[in-house]
Formats: C-alpha cells, sequence, structure tokens
C-alpha cells in the first residue's frame, strides 16, 4: 500500500483495525468503535494508549497525533451528558477541539488472533499458544486460536519465586509491581496469562491443567478459595502492565498496514502509585522495593 499524495483518513485506520478486530468479536457488554472524529479527516500519527485519561490525551496531542486508539473504552456505561465541567467531558471537548479522533478495541482485541494477551505471552517466551477462554461455540468471535488470554509453555521451568522475579522484570515497570500466591518453591512449566481482570477465570487455569495464572485484579476470597481447592499458583500484576505490550503489537499493525506513524504511551495509568514491601524483622531500614 502506498500513502504517497493522499494521507490516509480516519475510516482507513477504523477499516484496518476492524479488518483485524471486528467490533462483532467484543463482548455484549463492551462498547467498541470510533468514539469520536471525523471520518474524512486525514490520519498521519496515531497514538496508542491503554487508558484515555488527560495525561494521555496531553501525550497524544503533544505529540502531534490525529487519532488515538485506546484499549479501555472512555464511554462504557450510557452518559446524558459531555459537558466540558465532567472528568470524561473534559476529555471529549479537548479531543474534538484538538481534531483529534479516538477509536478503542476492546474486547474484540482481546480474543483476536494475535491478540492482547499473544503480546503479554511474548514477553515470557511462551511457546505452544492455545486460548485460555475460547469463545461459545458458533458466538462471532468463535475461530481457530480465538479467545481470551494464553496458555503456553516456559521456555526453562522454574520456581513460582523466580517466575515472580521474572514477570517483574519483563513487565513494564508499575509501584504495585507483581505478587504471587502459591508455594514460592512450586515449578512452574505451564503458564497461562490474561491481559487485564482474570479474576473470572480462575477455573478454566485449573481445568486448563496449568502450573501458574498470571493475570491482574486477583482478589482475596476468590484467589484463596482458588488456591485451598488445589488451583494453579497465581501471579497478580498491575492492569496497565499486562495490556501495555500489546500497544507494540497494535502500532506495528497499523504502521505496516497503513504507513501511518506511531506512538505508543508508556505513561503508567495504574491507579496504584505507592508500594511498600513489609520490613523484614531482621532488618534495621525500612526495604524499597521497585
Ligand atoms: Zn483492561
Amino acid at each position: 500500500m502506498s500513502t504517497t499524495g493522499s494521507p490516509r483518513t480516519v475510516a482507513d485506520v477504523v477499516a484496518a483495525l476492524d479488518r483485524r478486530y471486528p467490533p462483532a468479536w467484543a463482548e455484549e457488554w463492551d462498547r467498541v468503535g470510533l468514539v469520536l472524529g471525523e471520518p474524512d479527516h486525514p490520519v498521519r500519527r496515531v497514538a496508542c494508549v491503554v487508558d484515555v485519561v488527560p495525561e494521555t490525551v496531553d501525550e497524544a496531542l503533544d505529540a502531534g497525533a490525529d487519532m488515538i486508539v485506546a484499549h479501555h473504552p472512555l464511554l462504557l456505561r450510557g452518559v446524558s451528558s459531555v459537558a466540558a465541567t465532567t472528568y470524561k467531558g473534559r476529555i471529549v471537548h479537548r479531543l474534538i477541539k484538538a481534531d483529534v479522533a479516538l477509536h478503542v478495541a476492546h474486547t474484540n482485541a482481546d480474543v483476536a488472533d494475535p491478540g492482547v494477551s499473544d503480546a503479554l505471552a511474548a514477553r515470557f517466551g511462551l511457546t505452544g499458544l492455545r486460548p485460555l477462554h475460547p469463545p461459545r461455540p458458533g458466538s462471532p468471535a468463535a475461530g481457530p486460536g480465538r479467545g481470551i488470554g494464553r496458555i503456553g509453555e516456559l521456555p526453562t521451568p522454574m520456581t513460582l519465586a523466580e517466575l515472580t522475579r521474572l514477570a517483574a522484570a519483563v513487565l513494564p515497570v508499575t509501584a504495585w509491581g507483581v505478587r504471587a500466591a502459591g508455594d514460592p518453591g512450586r515449578m512452574v512449566r505451564t503458564l497461562a496469562v490474561s491481559g487485564g481482570s482474570g479474576d473470572g477465570f480462575l477455573a478454566e487455569a485449573t481445568a486448563a491443567g496449568v502450573d501458574a495464572f498470571l493475570t491482574a485484579d486477583l482478589r482475596h476470597h476468590p484467589a484463596g478459595e482458588h488456591l485451598a481447592a488445589g488451583g494453579p499458583a497465581l501471579l497478580d500484576a498491575a492492569h496497565w502492565a499486562t495490556e501495555r505490550p500489546w500497544l507494540d503489537d497494535l502500532a506495528a499493525y497499523l504502521a505496516a498496514e497503513l504507513d501511518v506513524e506511531t506512538v505508543v504511551s508508556d505513561l503508567d495509568t495504574d491507579p496504584w502509585t505507592v508500594h511498600a514491601a513489609a520490613p523484614r524483622p531482621d532488618d534495621k531500614e525500612p526495604r524499597r522495593e521497585g
């Protein structure tokens, strides 16, 4: 494809995104697709972000982006006002005034192959990938390789403690870091990963017979009961950190498909900004962990 002479348009970017992440593949509750923007407006530069928040909008505008592609919907639930006096309305106003379009690829990008969790699995070098949560047979997203989360083999088996350190090293840095649940010495060969909130897939990770499951937003009771029932070890990373790897894949796809410039946001939008590890009894100084 060539862009010589006439730049790409918002409609071209939407068409390319819809080919890879068809909107019909999104969950019923989800809201994906074009949120703001004139379809015939030219697009030379696309900003890729997980969250549309004032800080990532600043970045996109500073970078001279004509369009933002985001993972999380800005407007998921019904709204009756986008007045600039509201948090989200302020964002809507800024984008419209700057002539910046906004497109969302959320659960349709989770379920795609390659999708959000393929980029996460790649950080661990997982091989032999298969979906953790395949779509219901007959649903629009059903198809080979598709589904939420991925299961694969680690290049080298390691203990849960080693895997937790590896996860902290290969995932984007956040204050939250990575915490794990289970026997630190447990050997892990097969790992399930799911970008974003994976609380709902604990039973599937157990049924799949994996040694460990890495996701985000895990909670006390479901995690504790899952482990008590003999389920795989759990690794709980920052939500943003599990989805940020996908932005590189998204940007590479758009650049190859449309010959547009791309910028990827590394701004940590995780709400958790402070982390302190409990001091060990023999430590004189409190330990700092990053
Ligand atoms: Zn998410």
